[in-house]
C-alpha cells in the first residue's frame, strides 16, 4: 500500500518532511518524495496529515481499567500501602476470568485511540493466575494491539500463589517466543512483597529465558524502609543481590532511588520507567528522572495510555518542582519505542525502510510553523490524542477514522460497564 502526502512526524531524529510511504506486509518498504504507485498498490491520499510511530506505554496495568468512577472505600487510604490494601488489592482478588478479559479489551479500546500501539503491562489476579495472561492477550489482540504481558509475582498470597505465579510468567514467555504481536516477561510485584527466594526465582526465570524482570522499584518511602528493616539492604541491592538486574529488565517508579541504587540500576543497563500521573496521584514523591541514564521510558500505571498526556504530566510535573537539572524529553518520550525495538529485535520508532509499520495518522494543524527545531513544543503544547484519526500495527489499519475495525465498540463497552458493576459488587462485599 501506498501513503501518498504525508508529513512525517518523529522526534528521533527530530524531523517533518513531506513525503510518500509505501507498506509492505508488516514494514516500511520505502520512503520518498517521488514514490508512484506500482501497478495494483492500494494508494490513500493522507492530505498532509502527520504520520508519527505508534506510541509505547512502557509501563502499565490493564487489571485496573474497570476502576473508573469505582466508589472509594469508606474510610480514605491515608497513605501508599493503604491505598494498595483498601484498593488495588481487593480490586484484583475480586478479579475473575470475565472481568480480567473486559478489563484488558476497554484498557485496549482507549489505547488505540489515543495512537498507543503497545502495551507493556504487568498483571496481577490472584484469583484466576493461570491463562490470564491469554485471556488479556485474547483482548489486546481482538483490538489489534502489540503486547509485552506479565503477571505479577507476589508473596501476598502465600507460597502457592506464588508458585502459579511464576508458572503463568514461564507460560507465556515460551508460548510467545516467536509470536509477531507478543512477548512475555518476568513479572514481579516489588521487593517490599517478595522474599529473598521469591525475586531470585524469578532472576533465574529470567536468566533462563533471556528476558527480563518487570517490577516496581521504590515507588514508595515503604520498599525503600522494608528493605532496610527487614534485610539492611537497600531494594536496588535487593535485586542486585537476586539477580534481577540485567539489561532486559524494567524498573518502575524508582522514585526514591539513591545515587548508588541509580549507579547501580545504570551499570547493569536496566531500563527505568518514569510514571508522574500515577506518583502524582499517590503523593509518592517526584522521581530523579535526570537520573534515569539513556534507558528510560513514560509508562501510565494503570491510567489511560494516552501517553502525550503523560509526556505534558512529566514535563509540568518538572517545572512546577523547580528543579534545574535536565530532563531529555526526547529520550524520555521515544524510549518505549526503543524499549520494544530491543523486546521483538525489530525496528520500532522510525519511519524509514525496514521499521514496522505501527504508525498513527494525526489530523493535527499546527496554528504556528512547525519545524525541525519546535517539534517538541508542539508535542507538548499543541498534540493532542483527540487529533489521533487513524492508527496502523505491523502493516494493518486498526483503526481508521476514529472507528476501529472489526469490532462493535459500543457494544463491548455495554458490556464492560456490567463487568465493572460485577466487580464493584463483588469488592464491595469485601469490606
Ligand atoms: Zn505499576
Amino acid at each position: 500500500m501506498l501513503l501518498k502526502n504525508i508529513r512525517i512526524f518523529t522526534l528521533a531524529p527530530a524531523q517533518v518532511k513531506k513525503t510518500n510511504l509505501r507498506i509492505t506486509g508488516s514494514v516500511i518498504s520505502a520512503e520518498g518524495p517521488s514514490l508512484k504507485p506500482l501497478k495494483d498498490e492500494k494508494v490513500i491520499d493522507l492530505e498532509g496529515k502527520l504520520v508519527l510511530p505508534g506510541f509505547v506505554n512502557a509501563h502499565t496495568h490493564l487489571y485496573s481499567s474497570l476502576s473508573r468512577g469505582m466508589p472509594m472505600p469508606a474510610e480514605a487510604p491515608s497513605n501508599f500501602l493503604e491505598i494498595l490494601e483498601k484498593i488495588w488489592w481487593k480490586l484484583d482478588i475480586a478479579l475473575d476470568e470475565q472481568t480480567i478479559y473486559y478489563s484488558a479489551l476497554a484498557g485496549a479500546i482507549e489505547a488505540i485511540k489515543c495512537g498507543t500501539t503497545t502495551l507493556v503491562d504487568h498483571h496481577a489476579s490472584p484469583s484466576s493466575i493461570k491463562g490470564s495472561l491469554d485471556l488479556i492477550k485474547k483482548a489486546m489482540k481482538q483490538v489489534g494491539m502489540r503486547g509485552v504481558l506479565c503477571y505479577e509475582v507476589t508473596d501476598r498470597g502465600g507460597k502457592k500463589k506464588r508458585d502459579e505465579g511464576l508458572a503463568e510468567n514461564e507460560r507465556f514467555i515460551i508460548a510467545n517466543k516467536t509470536d509477531e504481536y507478543f512477548r512475555g516477561y518476568v513479572g514481579a510485584h516489588a521487593a517490599f512483597t517478595m522474599s529473598d527466594e521469591s525475586l531470585a526465582l524469578c532472576g533465574e526465570m529470567a536468566a533462563k529465558h533471556k528476558t527480563g524482570v518487570h517490577i516496581h522499584v521504590s515507588e514508595d518511602l515503604s520498599d525503600v524502609k522494608d528493605a532496610e528493616e527487614k534485610y539492611k539492604s537497600t531494594v536496588v541491592g535487593r535485586l542486585k543481590a537476586n539477580k534481577i538486574l540485567k539489561k532486559e529488565t524494567i524498573l518502575a517508579h524508582c522514585v526514591h532511588l539513591t545515587p548508588a541504587e541509580f549507579k547501580t540500576s545504570l551499570e547493569n543497563e536496566c531500563w527505568l520507567m518514569h510514571n508522574p500521573r500515577s506518583n502524582m496521584n499517590n503523593r509518592v514523591g517526584y522521581a530523579k528522572v535526570h537520573q534515569f541514564g539513556d534507558k528510560l521510558a513514560l509508562g501510565t500505571d494503570g491510567f489511560p495510555a494516552d501517553m502525550l498526556e503523560e509526556a505534558k504530566f512529566a514535563f509540568h510535573k518538572k517545572r512546577d518542582s523547580r528543579i534545574e537539572d535536565n530532563i531529555d524529553y526526547v529520550k524520555l518520550i521515544t524510549g518505549g519505542q526503543k524499549l520494544i525495538s530491543d523486546i521483538f529485535g525489530k525496528n520500532f520508532g522510525t519511519i524509514k525502510k525496514g521499521s514496522v509499520a505501527d504508525l498513527v495518522v494525526m489530523n493535527y494543524n499546527e496554528p504556528t510553523p512547525m519545524v525541525k527545531d519546535n517539534l517538541l513544543g508542539h508535542y507538548l503544547f499543541g498534540m493532542q490524542s483527540s487529533n489521533v484519526e487513524s492508527v496502523m500495527v505491523g502493516g494493518k489499519w486498526v483503526m481508521k477514522n476514529r472507528k476501529i475495525l472489526g469490532l462493535d465498540e459500543k457494544k463491548i463497552l455495554a458490556k464492560s460497564q456490567q463487568a465493572a458493576k460485577k466487580l464493584w459488587k463483588k469488592m464491595e462485599k469485601m469490606s
